[in-house]
This record gives structure tokens, C-alpha cells and sequence, in this order.
């Protein structure tokens, strides 16, 4: 019997990665759902998964959850800025249970992407190195949620409005990293293993038209130069941090940064990645 944890499991991708594993016939008495909050759970916990609760924030709370673990699918923390204390207290508290192996979602290209974004996802990936532990990591390109979620804006302003020109983008959507990332943590492949994961790429021109089509809405890209788009973000009421956090992440797409064949997505799905009109319409359409 393998044990399975999954952290974050209220969240998005952690739901959609517990829901994955029961799919595929995993006993639900063998996965192990972390949460900060049982109430939220509670579907989870009346499905026979195992509802334990620990935080980040609070190293003490970790070795428990992890307690009779084999394989741990780490979903990073969202609170940029404060991941690198909380991922090392992940590492100890699975080095100290005995976790045979462990599952990162870490960022595309990591090594060599300059967004703000890959700095701590980068310092997780050399503390997994060290902890000596085999680590697999899936280092994920861009949600296509990320775009989706922006859909009433961009009907109000009839576009997508950006400043990465013909940058092309390799997003995918969480379902298919989700399915991906429970792959590779139930493949019995032994040590470490990295994937730079990503959907068929597109441009904000192509993202525009194909949303256009899907949602019924005149959109097109619009491209700004960058100091426009961050003047643009200030105006809009974006404090200075996260006009410049959305500026790096324009300039880095920009720069082909955010781009990746979809080989490793594929090799991991067993089939090809879902592509953007599929995927935006079972999204928005
Ligand atoms: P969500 O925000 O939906 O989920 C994040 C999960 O992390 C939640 O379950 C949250 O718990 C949990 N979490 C946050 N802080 C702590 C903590 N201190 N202790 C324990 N758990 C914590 O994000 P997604 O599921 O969409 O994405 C997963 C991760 O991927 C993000 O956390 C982020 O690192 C990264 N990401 C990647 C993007 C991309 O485009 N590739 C875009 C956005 C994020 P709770 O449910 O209690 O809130």
C-alpha cells in the first residue's frame, strides 16, 4: 500500500490533483488531503479521503500530516514572498516523516526565468536537491485560468491588453496540470526527474481571437509599450509592487520565458495536451 498526500487540497490545483488520483482508482483511505481548513474539506472527508490539517506557517503542524506518507504531491504556496520559510519547513517536515518522494509544481524554466515569480520556486528546488529526498519536479507554465479569470475585464474593454507583442505563451489549464503532476507521482520510476510542463503555446493575439470566438466577443490584443501598460496598471489602482510584478511577467513572455514544447505535458498525460479552443471553451464557452 502507497499513501498519497496532497497539499493545498482546497485549493484549485490541489482539488482538481485529489480528484485525479480517486479517478484513477487510488482507495480514498490511501490519499491524504492537507488542508488549513477541515471545514472546507468536508467533501473530501465524506468521499473516504483522509483530511489532515497543517500550515506552512506553522513548521509544528507539518510532521503530523505527513505522518505514514510515501509520496507527496507539494503544491507551492500562494503568498509570494513568504514561500521560502514555508517551503523549507515542508522539506524538513517530509525529510523528518520519512516521505519517499515528493512532487513540486515549481515554474517553467525555472533555472533562467527572471520573473520575481521563479525566485523562490528556484531556492525550493535547491532545498529539495539537498534534502537528499527524490524529487520530482513539474515546473508549470502559465495557467490558462490565469487569462480566463481576466474575461469580464477584457469584455469591458473589448481587449486583452498587454505589452508581451508576439511573445508566445505555452499556459495550459490546471486540469492538465493537475493530471499531469499525478502522473508523475504514481509512475514507478525511481530517483529525480524534471519536467517543464506547458500547453501548445499561443500569442495574446491568438489568446484574443479564439476567446473572441469562443465567448461570442469582439476582443483583439492590444499592445502597449511597457511603460504605458504599467502607467496603465497604476491609473487602475494597482499599487507600484504589483504593476511591476505584472510589467516582469509581460516583458518575460515577451521574451519567449513563458514558452515550452508541450513533450513533457504529453509524455505525462499519455495524450496530447488539451489545445486552446478546447480548453477555453470547457472553461468559458
Ligand atoms: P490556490 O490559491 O487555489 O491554492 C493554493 C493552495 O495553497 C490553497 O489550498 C491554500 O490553502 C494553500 N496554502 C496557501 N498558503 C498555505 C499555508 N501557509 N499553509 C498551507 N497551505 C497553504 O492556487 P492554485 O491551486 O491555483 O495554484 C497552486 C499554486 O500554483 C499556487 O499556490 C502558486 O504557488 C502557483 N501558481 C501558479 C500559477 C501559474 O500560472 N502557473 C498561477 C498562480 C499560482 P487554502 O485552501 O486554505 O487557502
Amino acid at each position: 500500500m502507497t499513501t498519497y498526500a496532497v497539499t493545498g487540497a482546497t485549493g484549485h490545483l490541489g482539488r482538481l490533483a485529489v480528484a485525479d488520483l480517486l479517478d484513477r482508482d487510488v482507495p480514498a483511505a490511501d490519499v491524504v488531503a492537507v488542508v488549513r481548513d477541515a471545514g472546507r474539506a468536508a467533501d473530501l472527508a465524506a468521499r473516504g479521503v483522509q483530511v489532515r490539517v497543517a500550515d506552512y506557517d506553522a513548521p509544528a503542524t507539518l510532521p503530523g500530516a505527513f505522518e505514514g506518507v510515501d509520496r507527496l504531491l507539494f503544491v507551492s504556496g500562494s503568498e509570494a514572498g513568504r514561500r521560502e520559510a514555508q517551503h523549507r519547513a515542508v522539506v524538513e517536515a517530509a525529510q523528518a516523516t520519512g516521505v519517499q518522494r515528493i512532487a513540486y509544481t515549481s515554474i517553467v524554466h525555472a533555472d533562467t526565468n527572471s520573473t520575481p515569480l521563479a525566485v523562490e520556486h528556484r531556492l525550493t528546488e535547491e532545498l529539495l536537491r539537498a534534502s537528499g529526498i527524490p524529487t520530482v519536479l513539474l515546473r508549470n507554465s502559465w495557467y490558462l485560468e490565469n487569462y480566463t479569470a481576466q474575461l469580464p475585464q477584457y469584455r469591458a474593454t473589448g481587449a486583452v491588453i498587454g505589452a508581451s507583442g508576439e511573445g508566445r505563451v505555452a499556459a495550459a489549464p490546471r486540469a492538465d496540470y493537475a493530471r499531469a503532476a499525478v502522473a508523475a507521482l504514481l509512475a514507478d520510476a525511481p530517483g529525480s526527474a524534471t519536467y517543464e510542463l506547458g500547453g501548445p503555446s499561443f500569442t495574446m493575439s491568438e489568446l484574443a481571437a479564439v476567446l473572441g470566438d469562443v465567448t461570442g466577443t469582439d476582443l483583439a490584443y492590444r499592445d502597449l509599450p511597457p511603460a504605458d501598460f504599467r502607467a496603465g496598471l497604476l491609473a487602475a489602482g494597482l499599487d507600484e509592487g504589483t504593476a511591476d510584478l505584472l510589467l516582469a511577467l509581460e516583458l518575460a513572455t515577451a521574451a519567449g520565458e513563458l514558452d515550452v514544447a508541450p513533450t513533457d505535458l504529453e509524455r505525462l498525460l499519455g495524450r496530447p495536451a488539451t489545445d486552446l479552443r478546447s480548453a477555453l471553451t470547457a472553461l468559458v464557452g
